[in-house]
């Protein structure tokens, strides 16, 4: 049985709305108006319950990135399944998918990052690095280094810990976030944030805010800092030049354990096989999910350089989850990797791609509404404004036109996200160039709607 076309759509959005809780949701407001029920994929389209085909801009949620459709990994979940559906790696046991895939994991990573410990998700591997990083400091002798430094605007996933990491304040705002021992310090976002400052001076002075808050904390006391080499949820914020290597030799120079979290950025997003390798980073912990496994099943980990593996290696370490290195999703994530590397879709992002994407989406800067068009391997972001030569906010509240313009891409069968009042997509590694050609066609009419639509309402206004 498939659970496709098993009765109208009216008859599904209204199941979905009396007993379906969607994430990151009004839920109230969206059984009023009915989920789109998606039925099917291939390749970059998804198939909804009336048959309409969407290009889908974002992979799913950043992970789809070998795209839809690819049934090696479907068989490649049946043989396992039928060989070992499940078992632990608890105690003093192993598997074959889970050791093979750490041993691929560390052949793929740079530098020392030769050890993995798995989670079912990338906020379970998030909550495993704050554990892990503290962990690693009382072994040392030094377990008064616990504070972990974060940046607002940050995304590490939306349990206690990984949310606490994250600088959402919405999500900060709900449930008591965050936990204690986290500090966050502003993320470097020149086209919001950056005033009349060249992005050069803008991206070495947040990047010196990492010191500062050392300093201030006193570097005896910090643990690690964390980041996204690029934001993804926060808006697609491509980080100036400079910030990456001021943040390498503060690390360095006080002893910080640097995590990247890796959960975007990884598996072939920038063009490379991490972020960190095109920013020239050298993290002690990268946090993966996401692409993993292109999001065909849920897995996620942390992979660990020497020192910090043989580091807690002396110890028991009273931290795992039953899914930690499921067979299933490690032989999926597998046969993912193999796919990512025998096809060269990670170089093909870097050379062919992300080039022609970067062009594309440029050319949307020439739209009254966008103030800036930018991108890094496949993950791309405008930023909408009233008035271009001013960088201006809207005069609405945050993230009110971002969701007209998200409506209208939805009305027009492109899946592309909103985030506040920037517009951003992420779309699967295999994109061709025609259907890059596509998108930025459905881009540029969901703007031109989105442009009406405010001068018709009047909201096409600056903040004071
Ligand atoms: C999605 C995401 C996470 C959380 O991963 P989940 O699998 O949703 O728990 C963590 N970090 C980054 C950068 C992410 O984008």
């Amino acid at each position: 049985m498939t659970l496709t076309n098993i009765a109208p759509t009216a008859e599904l959005q209204a199941l979905d709305a009396a007993h379906h809780m969607h994430p990151f949701t009004a839920n109230d407001e969206l059984a009023k108006k009915g989920a789109r029920i998606i039925v099917r994929a291939n390749g970059v389209r998804l198939t909804d319950s009336d048959g309409q085909e969407l290009i889908d801009g974002m992979a799913g949620l950043w992970c789809v990135n070998i795209g839809y459709g690819r049934t090696e990994l479907a068989e490649a979940a049946a043989r396992q399944m039928r060989e070992l559906p499940y078992y632990n790696t608890f105690f003093q046991t192993s598997h074959v998918p889970a050791l093979t895939l750490a041993a691929k994991l560390a052949e793929l990573a740079p530098g020392d990052l030769n050890h993995v410990f798995f989670a079912g998700s990338g906020s379970e591997a998030n909550d495993t690095n704050i554990r892990m990083v503290r962990q690693y400091w009382a072994l040392k002798g030094q377990p008064e280094r616990k504070t972990i430094i974060a940046r607002k605007n940050g995304y590490h996933g939306s349990s206690m810990g990984s949310a606490s990491l994250g600088g959402m304040a919405a999500m900060h705002a709900q449930g008591g976030l965050p936990i204690p021992g986290i500090v966050h310090i502003d993320q470097p976002y020149w086209y919001g944030e950056g005033g009349d400052t060249t992005p050069a001076d803008f991206g070495l002075a947040r990047a010196r805010q990492l010191e500062e808050k050392i300093l201030e904390l006193g570097a005896e006391n910090v643990a690690a800092f964390i980041a996204e080499p690029v934001q993804g949820a926060g808006g697609v914020i491509i980080p100036p030049e400079t910030y990456w290597p001021e943040i390498q030799r503060i690390v360095a120079k006080y002893g910080i354990l640097l995590i990247a979290d890796e959960v975007i950025t990884g598996f072939g997003r920038t063009g490379h096989w991490f972020g960190s390798q095109g920013y020239g980073i050298q993290p002690h912990i990268m946090t993966i999910a996401k692409g993993l496994s292109s999001g065909y099943q849920p897995i996620g980990g942390s992979i660990v350089c020497d020192e910090i593996a043989h580091t807690i290696g002396q110890d028991e370490f009273n931290h795992g989850y039953t899914y930690s290195g499921h067979p299933v999703a490690a032989a999926v994530a597998l046969e993912n990797l193999r796919i990512l590397d025998e096809e060269g879709i990670v170089d093909r992002v870097r050379t062919r791609t992300a080039p022609y994407l970067a062009q594309a989406w440029a050319s949307l800067a020439d739209h009254p509404l966008v103030g800036e068009a930018v991108s890094r391997g496949l993950m791309a972001s405008l930023a909408l404004t009233p008035d271009k030569a001013a960088r201006a906010r809207f005069a609405t509240d945050p993230g009110t036109v971002g969701y007209i313009c998200r409506e209208y891409c939805f009305a027009n069968n492109l899946v592309m996200r909103h985030v506040g009042d920037r517009m951003i997509i992420a779309p699967p590694l295999v994109i061709t160039p025609a259907d890059i050609d596509e998108l930025i066609t459905r881009a540029r009419k969901a703007l031109d709607q989105t442009l009406a639509h405010l001068q018709r309402d009047g909201l096409l206004r600056a903040a004071a």
